[in-house]
């Protein structure tokens, strides 16, 4: 649907689209932006939009989209999908039971999972077992991942958001939050076309730095304010013209050798990256490297640079960090080539279009999940998800260690609806890595299939809000509960 056709439809192409300035702030008389063309368009006019595409932000828009919620989801980027696709993060974490026996994250998660199986884009997870170089012969707590192509899944995410009628608007930066009083009533976004405004009923924060959250007002820590440490950022990359054969020959014989001293993995090819630092030619912060096998045979996902403190909110911090990331890249291509059977002649695809950020801003709510909860199996009166993501803390032990890695008591933990629902702001839902969680407790959940799950489920509670003319705060959790279940989302 064009954006012309998008307002007809919605009844709102308004006189103000020619150009009228809205916010007092950005009008010429400014001085700050005095001579300049900087007028903010009324453009966008929707019952719910949702800022930032990737698998939380997809899954809210399609969700409420398809509970026939007028819908805007804006990217700043190419295309949806986030990490998944532009920071080509993979593969899709776990999405089964501690045990490896349940798969217990579907919904919408499985629909793009069974669509890119169709097309040739994913393997499906009850195949992929912990152990194998399809997890980077990771033997706990990364049993049935799903490997899946990072272009077949912009495509499976254009398709479903276009069956289920959402607009999606490209190249579109959230700039600041429409504000009344406490509520959140849209956004001016940056775009190709200038400053224009997106006036809505409710917003979804789905931006991962919860960036609409924390303009709006929103309590915010960065990290773990216990240190201020946030885990390390990685810029992913994926090489092919990989003899598999050779390389899982060369890995497999040294499996009994993978251990962990004092937070420091000595796990896949440790072996020859001693070799490379005793020759000098490896100063990277780790001891072994991860690398995942891919649908294609020869195609591997590389989850391997890594670099301390990066403020992902701070935009020469993370210009500094993306340089970094490419240096690192290039050494790690060396080291395939010249240490490792089975990459000789391995083919550098593409890095990601940008760093991979695990953590940065935590957005508070009324509740802030504690990792406590993940850890003893709690199950919530509302609980929207069901996960078994090991609480995997990247670099919390420092330089060259890698995470702290907690073990969860059960076989699942539940995730509760008030997550989503910021401090102090009303009409505003928070989706994916950005809900109201401790530190560690964001790292396990904020991996992609809960992810998604999170966005099902605050698309669903937008929806049903909107259609009640109420605050997601006065939601009955029955409702949204039902609304889930009718969405294959999996509760017990
Ligand atoms: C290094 C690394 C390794 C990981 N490994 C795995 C893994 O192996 N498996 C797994 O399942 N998960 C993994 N994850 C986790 C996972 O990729 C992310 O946590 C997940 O994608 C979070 O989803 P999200 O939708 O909240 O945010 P994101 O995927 O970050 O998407 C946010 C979207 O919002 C957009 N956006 C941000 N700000 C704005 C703005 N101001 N205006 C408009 N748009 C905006 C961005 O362009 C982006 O598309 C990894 C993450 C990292 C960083």
């Amino acid at each position: 649907m064009d954006r012309r056709k998008f307002l007809e439809t919605a009844g709102l192409l308004t006189a103000a689209s020619a150009g009228a300035s809205l916010l007092g702030g950005c009008s010429s008389g400014d001085p700050l932006l005095a001579g300049a063309r900087v007028d903010v368009k009324e453009s966008y006019r929707c019952q719910l939009l949702v800022v930032g595409g990737g698998p939380a932000g997809v899954c809210a828009a399609i969700a409420a989209a398809r509970q026939g919620i007028r819908t805007l989801l804006v990217d700043s980027g190419n295309c949806l999908g986030g990490m998944g696709t532009k920071g080509l993060v993979g593969p899709f974490m776990t999405c089964y039971d501690a045990k490896g026996e349940r798969m217990i994250i579907r919904g919408l998660f499985e629909e793009v999972v069974d669509r890119l199986v169709a097309i040739g884009g994913a393997l499906h997870p009850s195949g992929i077992r912990q152990g194998t170089e399809f997890t980077a012969w990771i033997s706990e707590g990364h049993d049935h991942c799903t490997p899946f192509d990072p272009e077949l899944l912009k495509v499976v995410y254009d398709h479903l958001c276009k069956e289920a009628g959402v607009k999606v608007l490209y190249h579109a930066n959230f700039v600041r939050p429409i504000m009344k009083g406490k509520r959140i009533c849209g956004a001016v976004l940056l775009t190709p076309s200038g400053l224009e405004a997106a006036r809505a009923d409710m917003v979804i924060d789905a931006t991962g730095d919860g960036t609409v959250a924390y303009r709006a007002g929103a309590p915010c820590v960065f990290g773990d304010p216990e240190n201020g440490r946030v885990q390390p950022a990685s810029l992913f990359f994926r090489m092919n013209n990989v003899d598999t054969d050779a390389l899982v020959a060369e890995v497999v014989p040294h499996l009994p050798e993978f251990r962990r001293v004092n937070g420091v993995s000595y796990r896949c090819l440790h072996w020859r990256v001693a070799e490379a630092e005793a020759a000098g030619e490896w100063d990277l912060a780790r001891k072994s490297v991860n690398i995942w096998r891919s649908v294609e045979k020869d195609q591997w996902v590389v989850n391997c640079t890594r670099i301390h403190g990066v403020d992902a909110t701070d935009a020469e911090n993370l210009t500094a960090a993306e340089e970094e990331g490419r240096r690192q890249v290039q050494e790690l291509m060396h080291f395939f080539h010249k240490y490792v059977p089975g990459c000789e002649k391995a083919t550098l695809m593409g890095t990601g279009s940008t760093m991979g950020i695990r953590e940065s801003r935590h957005v508070h709510g009324d509740f802030i999940l504690p990792v406590q909860d993940l850890i003893e199996g709690v199950i919530p009166d509302d609980v929207i998800l069901l996960s078994a993501n090991s609480i995997d803390v990247h670099g919390a032990m420092g330089g060259p260690a890698g995470g702290l890695y907690m073990p969860i008591q059960k076989d699942l933990y539940g995730i509760p609806y008030r997550v989503l629902l910021p401090a102090g702001v009303d009409s505003l839902l928070l989706a994916g890595r950005c809900i109201s969680a401790d530190s560690a407790a964001a790292g396990a959940i904020r991996v992609m299939p809960p992810a998604m799950a999170l966005g099902q489920a605050a698309g669903e509670a937008a929806a049903l809000s909107i259609k009640a003319g109420i605050q997601p705060r006065e939601l009955d959790y029955a409702d949204l509960r039902a609304a889930l279940l009718a969405g294959k989302v999996c509760l017990v």
